[in-house]
């Protein structure tokens, strides 16, 4: 029996059928990540799993107990926002026993609870400080906090680290990763950003259009992707994604010979840059992109018609190919993925002889 448990779950806007129809099994401990572009229905999923909406349709249980209807506040569930909803007025000890307190709990156990959440989020200078004289990400620490001290059944995030700058961002998430591993608190967490899913989830539910795409490992994702869409929306740079129609060269190349009417996509870490006049595939270089560790190498590869497409290669060595130089390409053995016309993931063995 799964910890919390969303069946046939629903939720309209009007008209808009925001979620529509989620299945999902989460169990206990699990750090869960819904991702997925704006307006894809995350924030709106977590919101009906904390109370914050109401469920039109379908059941939410958690632990045995079937929540759909209850109340916030009996639900047993924290929530941390992206705007942090810090009492501006209230030093930081004030703000993270305030639920505390609210619920008539022994002042000394409010102490340790909260020393001890302290300790472990590295806030116990700041204790009596007001939210206005922290950083960025202190106060994000002091909201996570305030959560951590409720001993929630479920921590659920909903874009936490959205308003902190790049650096700042990467350190706290790699402090959210540590408290996971230190509570094993069952978790969901709401981000756009697909590294943050990546590197923080057991598993990562991919949502569009208020249903989800795909559930699985975040290497799972990566390496087997339902979709078109799973595949392109995980990894940096997008999985290139060629219609064969417009390069059927390709498909040999990648030795896909048979594969049916569609795409062949590739991972640019996958796509091989050789010196000009070797390869299996010619090109030319457009936009050469340093990153330091790794090198963005995108080339056109014409189909001889004038015509042709843009292949991205991600590699490991710096270059000193510059836009307008030739190229070959070749693509890693056996790395290629098919799509159909309406996207969906055709085994690659369908296109192998
Ligand atoms: P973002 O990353 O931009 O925050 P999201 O994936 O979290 O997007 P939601 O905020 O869940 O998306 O919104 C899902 C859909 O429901 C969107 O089309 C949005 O416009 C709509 N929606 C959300 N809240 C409401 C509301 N209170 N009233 C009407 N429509 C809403």
């Amino acid at each position: 029996m799964s910890f919390l448990q969303l069946q046939g779950v629903e939720k309209y806007f009007g008209d808009l059928r925001a979620i529509q129809g989620i299945d999902l099994s989460i169990q206990r401990g699990e750090f869960i990540v819904f991702v997925g572009p704006s307006g894809c229905g995350k924030s709106t999923l977590l919101r009906l799993i904390a109370g914050l909406e109401h469920i039109d349709r379908g059941t939410l249980t958690l632990d045995g107990r079937d929540i759909t209807d209850a109340p916030s506040s009996k639900r047993d569930l924290a929530m941390v926002f992206q705007s942090y909803a810090l009492y501006p007025h209230m030093s930081v000890y004030e703000n993270m026993s305030f639920a505390l307190k609210l619920a008539k709990e022994d002042p000394k156990v409010i102490r340790e609870k909260v020393e001890r959440a302290a300790r472990i989020l590295n806030l116990t200078p700041y204790l009596e400080r007001t939210p206005r004289a922290l950083s960025g990400g202190q106060r994000q620490r002091v909201a996570i906090g305030r959560a951590i001290v409720r001993a929630p059944k479920v921590f659920l995030f909903d874009e936490p680290l959205s308003n902190l700058d790049a650096a700042l961002r990467g350190q706290t998430r790699v402090e959210i990763h540590q408290l996971h591993r230190d509570l094993g608190a069952t978790t969901i967490y709401v981000t756009h950003d697909q590294v943050e899913a990546m590197t923080l989830a057991d598993r990562i539910v991919v949502l569009r259009d208020g249903q989800i795409e795909q559930v699985g490992t975040p290497l799972e994702l990566y390496d087997r992707p339902a979709n078109q869409f799973v595949a392109q929306f995980i990894g940096t740079p997008q999985m290139n994604v060629v219609d064969t129609a417009k390069l059927p060269a390709l498909r040999e190349v990648v030795g896909a010979a048979h594969a049916p009417d569609g795409f062949i996509g590739v991972r640019p870490e996958n796509v091989l840059v050789r010196a000009a006049g070797s390869g299996k595939l010619s090109g030319r270089v457009e936009l050469v992109e340093s990153l330091g560790a790794d090198t963005l190498i995108y080339a056109h590869v014409g189909n001889g018609n004038g015509a042709g497409v843009q292949i991205v290669a991600r590699q490991a060595e710096r270059t000193t190919l510059h836009p307008g130089d030739p190229v070959g390409l070749d693509i890693a053995p056996a790395s290629f993925h098919l799509f159909d016309r309406q996207g969906h993931t055709v085994p690659a063995a369908a296109g192998r002889a």
